[in-house]
């Protein structure tokens, strides 16, 4: 079989569910090549099953959420943004409601009703969807991309490489996209896990499934202060994920992964150290009697004491009134600042995103067209870009989509004119 189209998404996930959608809208026969027999099998996982769909952050803190790379956006995002997204969603049946923080998620807290909504949005302007259908080679013949699967050729004149990033493999992103764009000359720097729960070098595992709640960690880099963010975390067996520690574990994955980085956890952020120690005092006071161990329920949940009483170095059993003043700020000290040194990431199919991809400086950030090959465009976590948790990776997904997809469209209209 041998199938022309003016427009090839490889990829029916996210951000190629959305470029085929807004290429179809503006008139383009679109195909989608799908490698997995249903589309969207990431997205249906997204949030826990929930899928965080976007962020209403003002536009400087979105762009801020992919660090060093995150100017790239500005023109995706001045284009289409969080307004534009819940709006195009809405109308195509998906209404969102806003949480904590700015998230967005369907208002029936179901992940499917996203990838529902988007396939309708496909449906409603004939695009053409091929599941297991996946891209096996694809290489220029004259004006055409020519994309091989098992048992089928399609050839456009135009290609969008959508094929995501390399976690969970088996929602299909597997990290076919890079060999493609390296066979166009393409350069992909390297990839590592982004937003992967944190391996310490000190043992945890009687620790997993302890929640920390509302503490702040901190991101240190030998002594230097990388960053600092309060919210809830969580140990896991070999180390700590939750939210914060995700965002701290991408921001050292961006600074190269340095050896001597920590996690630095103060337990109690609303209390500054004198309040602490204050804090301490009275307790002391009121339960002279209790042994340290007891004590500390007071302020730490009962798993966690006999670690932090083994980093004291002192007996678990000793009378809180018999403890002097230096052992008392020693104590303050190890709540404000109870260190991890990181060792390493979990590995990057357990991520929620890469980080690296397609360098961006070869990519035209106004349409995400490659800047080496005439009708190659690029979309979603291939790129370069690796966002913060709170809807930002779906939002740099929907918006390079869409930019890339009207693009592309747009291309393909002057092509055919000018046939
Ligand atoms: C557990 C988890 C939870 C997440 N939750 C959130 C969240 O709540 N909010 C948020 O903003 N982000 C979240 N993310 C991140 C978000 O899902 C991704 O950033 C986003 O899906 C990337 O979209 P994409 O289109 O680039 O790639 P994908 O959605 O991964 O889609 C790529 C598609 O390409 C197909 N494909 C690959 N190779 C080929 C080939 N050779 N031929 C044909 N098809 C191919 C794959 O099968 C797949 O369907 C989460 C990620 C994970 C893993």
């Amino acid at each position: 079989m041998k199938t022309e189209f003016d427009i090839i998404v490889i990829g029916g996930g996210a951000s190629g569910l959305m470029a085929a959608g807004r290429a179809s809208e503006l008139g383009a026969r679109v195909a989608v090549l799908e490698k997995k027999h249903k589309p969207g099998l990431k997205l249906g996982i997204t949030g826990k099953g929930r899928c965080n769909i976007c962020n209403d952050a003002p536009l400087e803190d979105s762009i801020d959420a992919f660090g060093r790379n995150g100017k790239f956006l500005y023109n995706c995002f001045g284009h289409f943004h969080t307004a534009e997204t819940l709006a195009l969603f809405e109308s195509y049946g998906l209404k969102c409601k806003r949480e904590r923080g700015g998230r967005y998620f369907p208002i029936d807290d179901s992940a499917h009703s996203v990838r529902d909504a988007l396939m309708k949005f496909n449906r409603m302007h004939g695009t053409s969807i091929f599941l297991n259908h996946a891209v096996k080679r694809i290489h220029k013949s004259g004006n055409l991309f020519v994309c091989q699967t098992a048992d089928a050729t399609f050839s456009a004149p135009i290609a969008i490489i959508s094929t995501g990033g390399l976690s969970y493999p088996g929602t299909g992103s597997e990290g076919d996209g890079y060999r493609f764009a390296k066979q166009f000359g393409h350069t992909v720097t390297p990839l590592k896990p982004g937003l992967a729960a944190v391996i310490t070098e000190e043992p945890v595992s009687e620790l997993e499934g302890l929640s920390l709640r509302q503490v702040a960690a901190t991101l240190l880099v030998g002594e230097r202060k990388i960053n600092t963010l309060q919210g809830d975390a969580l140990f896991t067996t070999s180390g700590l994920s939750g939210p914060i520690i995700l965002t701290l574990s991408l921001q050292w994955a961006r600074l190269a992964t340095p050896p001597d980085a920590a996690i630095s956890i103060d337990w109690k952020p609303a209390l500054d150290f004198e309040k602490l120690a204050a804090r301490l005092d009275r307790d002391i006071l009121q339960n002279s009697k209790k042994s340290l161990n007891n004590n500390l329920r007071l302020l730490l949940p009962s798993r966690f004491i006999p670690i932090f009483l083994s980093r004291l170095d002192l007996p678990p059993e000793k009378a809180v009134a018999q403890l002097n003043r230096a052992e008392r700020i020693r104590i303050v000290s190890l709540l404000k600042a109870f260190r991890f040194r990181i060792k390493s990431h979990e590995p990057i199919e357990t991520a929620i995103v890469t980080e690296g991809g397609i360098r961006l400086s070869e990519i035209d950030p106004k349409t995400l067209a490659s800047k080496r090959v005439p009708g190659l465009h690029f979309t979603g976590e291939i790129l370069d870009l690796a966002g913060e948790t709170g809807g930002f990776n779906l939002q740099m997904s929907w918006s390079t989509g869409y930019v890339a997809g009207e693009a592309a469209a747009k291309a393909s209209a002057l092509l055919r004119d000018a046939s």
